[in-house]
This record gives structure tokens, C-alpha cells and sequence, in this order.
């Protein structure tokens, strides 16, 4: 994907990373109790697998969540200027993050 594609906003989507609701949290790794991943939700529950279950995101990807329609949604700011700051800064791959310093 070029720089300049992966810049552009989907005007008809509405972007959840810039919605009150969606939320960052962290998971433990499974692996040591010190270590951590960061995940996203929708505290509506509006993300749900094929099943039911709720859905929850790797951080990594919260500016890909999108969706066409939302009664919930809650803009937190202007939306092009905050996609674009998470974009610059959010991180390239799921990292695992330790509590000890
Ligand atoms: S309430 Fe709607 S817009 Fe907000 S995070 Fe949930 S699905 Fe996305």
C-alpha cells in the first residue's frame, strides 16, 4: 500500500478510533504475569463475532475498525486530524509490553 492510499479517510465509514466507546485495555499475555498486549473493544458491544461472542482488537489495527452505520456513536474530536496523529503513532505490530521496569 502506498504512503499516500493508507493516508486517505473512507468519508462514508465511520472511523470506531475516534468514538468515546472504543476502548484500550490491557490483556494479559498468557505467558508471564508481568507481560501485557493492548486491545480494543467496544464497550456498547456493538463488535461481535459470526457467533455472538464479543470482539475485541489487536491495538495495532484500531484505525482499520470501521462501520458503516452507529447509533452509538460518540465523535471524540475531528476525525482527520486524530486518524492521522494515530496513524503516525500507534504501533506496526502487536507488541508485548512488561510491567517491570
Ligand atoms: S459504539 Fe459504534 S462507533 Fe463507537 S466503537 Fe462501538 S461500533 Fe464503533
Amino acid at each position: 500500500m502506498d504512503l499516500e492510499n493508507s493516508e486517505k479517510l473512507e468519508e462514508s465509514s465511520i472511523y470506531c478510533a475516534n468514538c468515546r466507546y472504543c476502548v484500550l485495555f490491557r490483556k494479559s499475555s498468557g505467558v508471564d504475569s508481568a507481560q501485557y498486549l493492548l486491545r480494543v473493544k467496544c464497550t456498547q458491544e456493538k463488535w461481535r463475532k459470526k457467533l455472538g461472542e464479543e470482539k475485541m482488537y489487536k491495538y495495532f489495527t484500531v484505525a482499520r475498525r470501521t462501520v458503516e452505520h452507529c447509533p452509538c456513536y460518540k465523535e471524540m474530536g475531528d476525525l482527520r486530524t486524530f486518524i492521522k496523529i494515530l496513524r503516525k503513532t500507534l504501533p506496526v505490530k502487536d507488541e508485548v509490553y512488561n510491567l517491570k521496569i
